[in-house]
């Protein structure tokens, strides 16, 4: 029997190359600490992203994409998604105060926590019992901070946090190769408006 698992994405590139492995299309050894096969459900949580129209487009590529991977693997994972107007105004009053940290600093290790966390109240919510996420795929993220967060939230919900790695076995690069494959929007900045270099004007909805 399949255990469920909720996988909170930030993005379709990133989601791309997590998802080959989860679903066992690539292996797994080295990335992941266990692997047993996952009914996966997808939480596109970020209210990080500056500005909505980026977010918006961030999401609806989430969306075209497991519509695709659903049709090309013959499942069907189901995708969760968060309300951004609400949630953009607590995620900018915990992370405002560091905007002039760089990335992979503090503001980073508070935007993953805030964003693992409602993952993780998310799967309390619907009696989930495992966790990942697509964040340890990309080199300019902090993967040891994004696994002492979810382990540490872990033990507060009773609920499994799988540790990855996902940028092992080269996988930035094949998500880069899967993003061209699918023809996937990859932008250029993380998310929040600090790591974007070209905005110098900021409406934090
Ligand atoms: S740079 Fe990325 S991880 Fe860091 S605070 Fe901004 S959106 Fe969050």
């Amino acid at each position: 029997m399949k255990e469920n698992l909720i996988l909170h994405t930030c993005c379709a590139p990133c989601l791309s190359q997590c998802l080959m492995v989860l679903t066992r299309n690539e292996p797994y050894e080295k990335i992941l600490e266990e692997m047993p096969d996952f009914e996966i459900f997808i939480f596109f949580y970020n209210p990080n992203i500056f500005s909505y129209e980026e977010y918006l487009k961030r999401k609806n590529e989430v969306i075209r994409f497991i519509d695709i991977f659903n049709k090309e693997f013959k499942l069907n994972i189901t995708i969760f998604s968060d309300r951004y107007m609400e949630e953009r105004k607590k995620w900018y009053n915990v992370t405002e105060k560091y905007k002039n940290e760089p990335e992979k600093g503090l503001r980073c290790s508070l935007c993953y926590e805030f964003r693992l966390l409602e993952t993780f109240n998310l799967a309390e919510k619907y009696k989930i019992k495992n966790i990942a996420t697509t964040l340890t795929l990309s080199p300019l993220k902090n993967t040891k901070k994004i696994n002492e967060i979810g382990t540490k939230l872990s033990n507060i919900f009773n609920i499994k946090y799988i540790k990855s790695d996902f940028k092992k076995n080269d996988g930035f690069k094949k998500s880069i190769e899967l993003s061209r494959k699918y023809n996937l929007y990859r932008q250029d900045f993380c998310g929040c408006e600090w790591s974007n270099k070209k905005i110098n004007h900021f409406d934090i909805l």
